[in-house]
Parts: structure tokens; C-alpha cells; sequence
């Protein structure tokens, strides 16, 4: 049915040979890192490149992408929901040259299938978004500079996916994600701009936006209307700035990262879970964080090493128990770790026993 709001049927849109084996594909193999090949019950086979994206994309970068899909692809292309492109293309004689073209014309890496680190899905960071604790595509061009390898190659036990969301807004897919990197604020908004707070923001609804009621209607000694925060109560969301810009929450220095691990959507093997807390904080380095990179690294190349072919990370996790996870990565477990949420009794574990 036609409609005048939202996207167009997804249909209209999808290559011909999908259109065809529409709910029919029997099985796919993938015949090295970034290829897959696809067969329908009726014996039609589609090949998929897959390609990293840096996902910021210049405009001549789209119209090169776009000239491939129309060279090869019969101007179809898509992007996955990790930022990764996939070319398809039904000949097998022209997945070579294809491959070629996206080397020459795009220097874009072909891999993310299988046992690799797929491209990380990430947020929108310092470039876009008003209440990021870090930055996205920086903090996550410098770690997959130094995981390239994982990428191209598969050299993992099972797919690793990571994901970055540059505040506890979470746009990035954190809770699903075998590591998860954070944007997270230490401080409370302190730079309350008083002198424009009633031409920004309305008291009620900068009250209401505040999950622990920190927030209070406040006049300044010449009689503006404002409001001051009670800082033992704040959480150090942000949901008030989300509102109200008058009262940033951005910090320096108390702004960094934590890091998630453990999560996944597949229900393979075992069913979908969230990830933990490994690194509660870790400030911000720009351009390059080195310390975040070097503590993702760290997790990857301990997952690598010991855990068993197949296997996610949050799987290697449950099997050894989370005291190994923590002597084998070195990260030091504090208090931190501990969820003191008014609600956290009823996943706390009551049982007595650890792995060790
Ligand atoms: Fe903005 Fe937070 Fe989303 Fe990042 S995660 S894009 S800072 S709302
Ligand atoms: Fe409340 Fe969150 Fe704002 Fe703190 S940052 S005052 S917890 S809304």
C-alpha cells in the first residue's frame, strides 16, 4: 500500500535473486573472511562481499560505492546495521574483480564474517550528538587500526562483536555485544547557566527529567528562576541536558569509558544475554586513546588464547567464572564492579559457589 510517511517497502528495493528465493535459502558457507555464499532451494546461489566501512562517509565516497553497486551489482547494495557494506552479486567470475575494485577505488577492508570482529556498530560521539561522554568514530578508527588483523582474518575462537555508545544513552548496541564500550560521566552538570535557563529550559519538565530527583527550583539573589542540583543524589545520566541545555554535563576530566563484556543476541548454543562491567573507567585520550585500545586488546587477545573454538566471549566467561576472566586479563576488581542499584537484590547470585 502506498504511503506518504516513512521509509518505502523494503521489497521494492531488494535484487532480484532475493526477491526470488525470498524465504528459500537453504544453506550459506562462508568461503573466506568477507564472502559468503548463499544457495536457494531452486539451486540459485548469491555471493556477498562484505566490506568495513568507516561509516562517516563523504559524499564522493557514497557516489563510489554507488558506482560499484552499478558496476557489479546491479546498483543494489546494503549497509548492515555494524556500519559493514555488502556487495552482492550472482556470477562467481565477478567476485574477484569485485574485490579488486573495492581495494583500488575504496582501500576498504573485505572481511567481518565468521570468526573475525565484525565492523563495531558506534554512536555518533563529539562529531554529531550533544551529551556524548566520549568520542564514537575516533575512539573506534584508533582500536580497529590496531585489531585490523582480526578483521581480515579469522583468528578468533567465534565471532567477536563490539559495539561503542558514547553515553548511557546507549545508541550503540552495548547490551548485545560480546564487548561494549561506554561513554560515561563521573560529574554532575555543574556550569548551570542561570542567566538563560527560563529562555531554554522549563523548570518542570528539567525536574521531571531527573531519574533520582536531584534537581531543585533555585532563585538567584537578583531573582532569576534556576534550579541547582543536589550532587550526592546525581547519577551523572545526562537526561537533564537531554532537556535542558543549560545545563551541561560535559566534563574534561571526568568524562572516559567503561567497558562491557559478555553480551550477544544469538541464541546459539546459549540463549541471549547482557554483558558485565570489566573496566569501570578509563579517561579519555584523544586522538588516539591508547588506553582504551590497549584494554580492548587485551580482552580480545585473552578470549583468543583460551577460549575454546566456537565459543563467545560471554560463553568463555561462564565457563571459566568471572575470577579467571579477571586474573587472565589482569583488570583489577574493585567495588566498582559491585551493582549497589536499589534493586539489585534479585540478580544478585545467592549461591555459594564460584568458579575459580
Ligand atoms: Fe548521543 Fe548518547 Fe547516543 Fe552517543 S550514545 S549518540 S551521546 S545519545
Ligand atoms: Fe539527575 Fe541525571 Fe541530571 Fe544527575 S545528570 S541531575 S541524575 S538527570
Amino acid at each position: 500500500m502506498a504511503t506518504d510517511i516513512g521509509p518505502p517497502d523494503f521489497r521494492a528495493m531488494l535484487p532480484e535473486v532475493i526477491k526470488k528465493n525470498y524465504g528459500k535459502w537453504k544453506y550459506h558457507e562462508i568461503l573466506r573472511p568477507g564472502v559468503l555464499k548463499h544457495v536457494s532451494e531452486d539451486g540459485d546461489i548469491l555471493y556477498t562481499i562484505r566490506v568495513g566501512s568507516p561509516r562517516l562517509l563523504a559524499i564522493d565516497t557514497v557516489r563510489d560505492i554507488c558506482d560499484i553497486a552499478d558496476k557489479f551489482c546491479n546498483g543494489h547494495l546494503r549497509f548492515t546495521s555494524r556500519h559493514n557494506i555488502e556487495f552482492m552479486v550472482t556470477d562467481e567470475s565477478k567476485v574477484e574483480p569485485l574485490i579488486q575494485e573495492i581495494r583500488n577505488k575504496l582501500g576498504f577492508p573485505v572481511g567481518g564474517t565468521g570468526r573475525c570482529i565484525s565492523n563495531i556498530v558506534h554512536t555518533q560521539g563529539w562529531i554529531h550528538c550533544h551529551t556524548p561522554a566520549t568520542d564514537a568514530s575516533g575512539v573506534v578508527k584508533a582500536i580497529m587500526d590496531e585489531l585490523y588483523e582480526y578483521f581480515v582474518e579469522e583468528k578468533l575462537p567465534a565471532k567477536l562483536r563490539i559495539s561503542e555508545a558514547c553515553c548511557g544513552n546507549m545508541c550503540g548496541a552495548i547490551h548485545c555485544s560480546d564487548i561494549g564500550i561506554v561513554g560515561m560521566h563521573t560529574r554532575p552538570p555543574s556550569r548551570i547557566d542561570d542567566e538563560n535557563f527560563l529562555t531554554w529550559c522549563e523548570i518542570p519538565t528539567t525536574l521531571a527529567s531527573c531519574p533520582t530527583a536531584a534537581i531543585r527550583r533555585h532563585t538567584t539573589e537578583d531573582g532569576k528562576k534556576t534550579v541547582r542540583i543536589i550532587e550526592e543524589r546525581c547519577m551523572y545520566c545526562g537526561n537533564c541536558y537531554t532537556v535542558c541545555a543549560a545545563m551541561p554535563i560535559a566534563h574534561p576530566e571526568g568524562d572516559g569509558v567503561a567497558i562491557f563484556v559478555g553480551g550477544k543476541v544469538s541464541n546459539a548454543k546459549t540463549p541471549p544475554k547482557f554483558p558485565r562491567l570489566a573496566s569501570p573507567w578509563i579517561p579519555n585520550n584523544p586522538p588516539r586513546w591508547p588506553e582504551v585500545v590497549s584494554a580492548v586488546k587485551n580482552i580480545v587477545e585473552v578470549y583468543a588464547k583460551h577460549a575454546r573454538k566456537g565459543e563467545r566471549l560471554g560463553d568463555w566467561i561462564d565457563r571459566v567464572g568471572w575470577p579467571t576472566f579477571f586474573r587472565l586479563t589482569g583488570i583489577p576488581f574493585t567495588e566498582k564492579h559491585i551493582d549497589d542499584f536499589t534493586g539489585a537484590l534479585a540478580t544478585y547470585r545467592t549461591s555459594t559457589h564460584l568458579k575459580l
